[in-house]
């Protein structure tokens, strides 16, 4: 028999969205583990980030931005050592983050759904430390990431493949491929950076994508590109819809490391293949490519399954969004959704979220 509790706000994720809206609400007197509760299924701090691959460095990801209020503690990730891999950087400070606000996280704790149940929302949890519980909420921050929705496109033989299918979610190490023929599939910057981690290492390595590749040669993104890339997302999460990749519209800014590996011919990619076969790809020509390995670094969607029973998803694909609060279910919020799905969108969120939260109490 589940454990009953009540709590008016709980907030389900404690990576960057989570945590900012955690501590917005603090700032507003709220009080951890009272007021709300931030439940969170990984082992340790870090949100998503404690689970990517250790040689994605710090100065390998894209920019990782600070939480807010974390100048507080005399860290930032713009002044952290950039060779550390980001995975041990980010769990370190937001482990610190979440002591010195006192947020309270409490973790491991998988919340397997969220239902009505008349005023209130129950939200059921399952943990190995605390057992099976159910909480009462008036109202629910949803920042569930998307790390635990990996996206695998469908092709034609998929299941007849004698060799290893990996996903960025699931993809540790290049030496697991040492001596192997490798397909990599994706047209963002995780495909570009498994390809340099795996050249001289794998035997072979191929590169598709499904659409040619937008480099953006002015070594950073392109602000305008990411803007209107932010409004695509804005546009499609306020109507519904599923939401479009972010790469789609910025493109790949061309580092120094990147221009190098575009012009000794590593990061040339092909358009993709048209079929799976056992021991390899076949392209639409009729070409056949030898693997051993296929990695898929096609990306993620937003982990919603938890919420089902509040049937908030729309014939269209998506949930309807609007500056973090559901437009559906006016007890709902979603940090990091759509236009907050960045380290600096997950910021700002917090301060909108949190507000509205607390008009609502
Ligand atoms: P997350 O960090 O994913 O946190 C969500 C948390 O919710 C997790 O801890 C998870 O365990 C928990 N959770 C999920 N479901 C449940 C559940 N049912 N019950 C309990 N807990 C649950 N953005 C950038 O700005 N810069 C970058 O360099 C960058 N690099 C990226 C690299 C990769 C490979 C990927 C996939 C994304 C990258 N991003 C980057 C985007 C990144 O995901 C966001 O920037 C940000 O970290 C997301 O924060 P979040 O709080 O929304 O989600």
């Amino acid at each position: 028999m589940a454990s009953q509790l009540t709590v008016p706000v709980v907030i389900i994720g404690a990576g960057q969205a989570g945590l900012s809206v955690a501590h917005y609400l603090r700032k507003f007197h709220l009080v951890a583990g009272t007021d709300f509760v931030v439940l969170d299924r990984g082992p340790d701090a870090g949100g998503a980030w404690q689970h990517r691959w250790p040689a994605l460095r710090l100065g390998t990801a894209h920019r990782v931005n600070d939480l807010p209020g974390m100048s507080a503690l005399g860290i930032s990730f713009d002044t952290a050592d950039r060779s550390r891999p980001a995975r041990e950087v980010v769990a370190e400070y937001y482990h610190r983050y979440e002591a010195h606000f006192d947020l309270r996280v409490v973790r491991p704790v998988s919340v397997t759904s969220v239902a009505n149940r008349g005023a209130d929302l129950v939200v059921s949890t399952r943990s190995a430390a605390y057992g099976d519980q159910e909480i009462s909420a008036h109202v629910l921050v949803n920042a569930s990431g998307t790390w635990g929705a990996p996206f695998l496109p469908h092709y034609p033989g998929a299941e007849s493949f004698a060799g290893q299918q990996v996903h960025t979610a699931t993809f540790t190490s290049a030496e697991d491929f040492a001596g192997r023929k490798v397909v990599v599939v994706g047209g963002g910057t995780s495909a570009i950076g498994f390809l340099l981690e795996l050249e001289g290492v794998a035997a072979e390595l191929t590169w598709a994508a499904r659409r040619p590749i937008d480099w953006v040669h002015t070594g950073e993104l392109d602000l305008e590109g990411a803007s209107a890339a932010v409004a695509a997302q804005d546009e499609a999460a306020r109507s519904g819809r599923a939401l479009p990749s972010i790469v789609s519209g910025t493109g790949v800014p061309v580092s120094r490391r990147i221009a190098a590996g575009i012009e000794r011919g590593l990061l040339v990619a092909e358009p993709m293949f048209q079929a799976i076969e056992p021991h390899g790809v076949r392209w639409a020509d009729g070409r056949f490519t030898e693997a051993d390995a296929i990695v898929w670094a096609t990306g993620f969607r937003p982990e919603l399954r938890h919420l089902a029973p509040l049937r908030l998803r729309e014939k269209a694909g998506g949930v309807t969004v609007g500056a973090g609060a559901s437009w559906t279910d006016p007890r709902i919020f979603f940090a990091g959704y759509g236009p907050q799905a960045s380290t600096i969108g997950a910021a700002r969120a917090g301060r909108v979220i949190a507000r509205q939260v607390m008009a609502l109490l």
